[in-house]
Order: C-alpha cells, then structure tokens, then sequence
C-alpha cells in the first residue's frame, strides 16, 4: 500500500510530474492525463481527478507539482462549486454523467443563484420549476452569473413550491445551458469586461433525473455548494481561472503564456497570483524599504495567515462531512480586506504612475485591472455586510434582524416584494 504521509505523496508526485510534466501536449492532453493520475484534484476520490487525500497530504502533492512548474488542472465555478456538490448529493450516474468531463476541462460551468429581487436575500429567489412528466419546466430570471456565456451547464436553484416557507420550497438542479429556453446576455463592468451576465429562462426545460438532492432540499444544497466557494483545497487549485473560450487543442504551454499577458482582474484574483504582482510592483519602484509599506505588507501578510488559518478550520469541518460555520464569513471578510490594502499600498507605491490605466500603466495595466476589480471582492459570494450580520448572530451571539424570524415561518407566496 502506498504512503499517504506529506512526504511520501510530495515524493511520488515529484515522479509523476518528472516523468509526464511536457508543456508541448495539448491542453485537453495534458488535463486528461493530470484527471487520470489523480493529481488534478488530490484530495478528491480516485476516479474523479484525486486519491482522497487529507489537506496535508493535497498541499504537498501541489507544490511538487508548482515545484515542477506543470500547469494546474481546469479552475472554476466547475471545479469548486458544481462539483464538489454534486460529490455530495449526486447519485452515482450524476457523479459518472458530470465530473469526468469537469474534471478534464471539457466543460464549463456557472452558477444560477443570484436574481434582481434576491442577493443577500437568496432565499427569496423567484424563478419558478414546475413538473412536467419527468420534466421541469422553468421560468424566470438571474443575474450576476459568471462565464454563464461560455458555460454547458448551470448549477440552478428555483422555487418549486411557493406555498413552503422560503427557505423550504426551493429545488436545486443541473440545466443545460445549451438549450433553446436559455439567454445569456453579458453584463459589462467597470473594468471594461464582460465576465458576468444576465440569464433569463424562458420554459427551459431540466430533466428530472438531472434534480440534484431531495425536492424542496435546494437551499441546504445551496449552502453546501456556497461553503465549497472557500475551500483551500479546491480554491486556487488550478493556476487558472477557466473563464473565457478554451481551446483544448492549444498547447499547454501557449495556452498558459496567453493566460499570463491577459489584463484581467477577475482571473488574477482567482488565482492568487495577486501577491506576486504587488512583490513586483513593490521592487519596481523601491517601495520596499519604504516603513509605511513595509507596515501594510507586514499587515496583509498577517491577513493571509489568518485566512490560512480559517481556511483550515473550513476544509476540515467539509471533510469530515459537516458544514463550515462562520469561519467561512471570517475569510470572505478576510479576502476582501486584503484585496482592498492589496491595490492601496500598490497603487501607492506607484506614485503618479497610478493614476494610469491600460497598456501605459505599469506591469502592463496588471495591477489597475486588478484593483479595479476590488470592490467585486466584497460583494460576491456574499457581500461584507452579510458576513458581518452572521458572525455578529453566530459568534457573537447577536439579535437576529428585526422580523426575520416570522418571514422564515410565512408562505413564500404571502411575504412581501418589492
Ligand atoms: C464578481 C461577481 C461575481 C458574481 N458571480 C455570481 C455567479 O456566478 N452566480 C450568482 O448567482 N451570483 C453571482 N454574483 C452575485 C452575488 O452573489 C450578489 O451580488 C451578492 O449576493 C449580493 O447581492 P445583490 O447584488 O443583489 O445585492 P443586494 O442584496 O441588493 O445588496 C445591496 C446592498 O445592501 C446590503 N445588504 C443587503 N442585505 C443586508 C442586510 N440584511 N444587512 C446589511 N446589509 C445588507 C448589501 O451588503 C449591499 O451593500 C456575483 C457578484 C459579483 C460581484
């Protein structure tokens, strides 16, 4: 039997990767041969990208493979929300229809949570599911959903009972994002992309073998997949976020040197690559030896390690089959903070060069792009306010908000809306 000690598994991927690490294979290739070796997702089950391995162990096997300079496996909603989900609610042909070609990048993923009426308040989310035979029919609207424009499939919740209390009469389903009934319309932003989008879903229809969990269960299915969004071993796994078109053609190698030169705050702050940009900029223009930067550096260094710390608590307690608490809400807190002194002392220690934008801006606009994406961080996956009112009620013991309990009580049909 072999070892699953750190050092051990360091080891053995160290070999692995020495023997199959070819940044000439084409990307599809290369993601294939990472999903059947294991070492795509290690702490995943064998069969599905991993070898079930513990956090120690997974850390080990990804920095041999960083040390290696291999690419990482496909990052994105796919790998950190749909399919660590369905790991957990799937039944064994949702498991074998959908992961194997998550797994090797084949297909992406987005997920259908937010609408114009329901955010923070998800859980008063009015797209409507109603059967038909051994199908849904669904109608309604969401928003704010990344990649949904290059996405299969969709990760869905809808309300399948309006006669339930909101939180009881939602569903949760996998919807083919190629169909007649589905529209993706992009949403420009700030930063001059288009990563997210606006869906509307006219008489769309979902399989009924394609509901994932029990009827009605949607919303703690909900909260599992929300609990996966910061999971230190999904997040970050891949040097990539996988938005945009992927040509699995490509060669690795061309593939990741086109990944590196894009101006996008969005991938740049899913992948964590962030820190180094900032040491860059730092050195660049000698801020390094400035006190005051020292002083903030020092203090975001101080943030990751906490977040590290939480990050821990989280992965432990979704291992051993629980659902991360509040310490979910610290690092979202947590990565939001940084995010925001991260473009400060940067954007400081450029001097006037701050202040522009695009390919005249230092580190080809790199920098700005991501600072442009900042204020994103605090409101996605659950803005600050949100985190706060949890961790005030949870850990501190706070009142919960003024009438909450009684709309939790009433028929979804009888609250009010605006
Ligand atoms: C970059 C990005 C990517 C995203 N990707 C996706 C995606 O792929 N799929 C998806 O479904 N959604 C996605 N979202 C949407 C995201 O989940 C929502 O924006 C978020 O939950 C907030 O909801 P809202 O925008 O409707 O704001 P609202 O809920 O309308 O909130 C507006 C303001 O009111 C505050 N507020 C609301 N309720 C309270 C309260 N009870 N107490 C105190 N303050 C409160 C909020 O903090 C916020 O400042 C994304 C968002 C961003 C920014």
């Amino acid at each position: 039997m072999t070892s699953t000690l750190p050092e051990s598994v360091k080891a053995d991927a160290q070999r692995w990767f020495a023997e199959y690490w070819d940044p000439d294979l084409p990307l599809g290739q290369w993601w294939q041969l990472l999903a059947d070796s294991g070492w795509a997702f290690p702490s995943w089950p064998e069969g599905f990208g991993g070898r079930g391995l513990s956090s120690a162990a997974t850390k080990a096997a990804v920095q041999a493979r960083r040390e290696a300079g291999a690419f990482g496996p496909p990052n994105g909603v796919a790998t950190f929300l749909a399919a660590p989900t369905i790991m957990h609610y799937g039944t064994e042909e949702q498991k074998r229809k959908y992961i194997p070609k998550i797994v090797n990048g084949q297909e992406i993923w987005c997920q259908l949570f937010s609408e114009p009426g329901a955010g923070s308040d998800m859980a008063g989310l009015a797209t409507k599911a109603i059967r038909d035979g051994d199908e849904w029919i669904v109608n309604g609207q969401k928003v704010w959903n990344s990649g949904a424009q290059w996405a299969q499939y969709g990760i869905l919740i809808a309300r399948t009972d309006p006669q339930q209390p909101k939180h009881r009469g939602i569903t949760y389903f996998l919807i083919d994002m190629e169909q007649d009934g589905v529209d993706v319309r992009p949403l420009k932003e700030m930063t001059g992309d288009a990563a997210f989008n606006e869906v509307f879903l006219n008489d769309a229809r979902v399989a009924e073998s394609d509901r994932l969990g029990d009827l009605g269960d949607g919303w703690r299915v909900a909260m599992t997949t929300l609990s996966h969004e910061r999971d230190p071993d999904n997040a970050g796994m891949g040097d990539t976020a996988a938005f945009g078109e992927i040509d699995l053609a490509e060669s690795v190698g061309e593939y990741s040197a086109t990944l590196s030169s894009k101006n996008d705050g969005f991938s740049l702050a899913l992948s964590g690559g962030v820190t180094r940009v900032l040491e860059g900029v730092t050195s660049q223009f000698e801020a390094s030896e400035d006190p005051k930067v020292r002083q903030k550096l020092a203090s975001i260094l101080e943030m990751r390690r906490t977040s590290r710390w939480s990050g821990m608590r989280a992965a432990a307690k979704i291992k051993s089959g629980g659902q991360p608490g509040p310490e979910v809400s610290t690092l979202k807190l947590l990565g939001s903070e940084m995010g925001r002194q991260i473009r400060d002392v940067g954007l400081e220690s450029m001097g006037a060069h701050g202040m522009l934008y695009g390919q005249d801006a230092p580190v080809d606009g790199l920098f700005h792009a991501y600072s442009m994406f900042t204020p994103a961080q605090s409101i996605a996956g659950g803005s600050d306010e949100v985190q706060r009112n949890i961790i005030g009620e949870r850990v501190l013991g706070l009142p919960r908000e003024p009438g909450e309990k009684e709309q939790r009580e009433l028929p979804w049909s009888e609250l009010p809306r605006s």
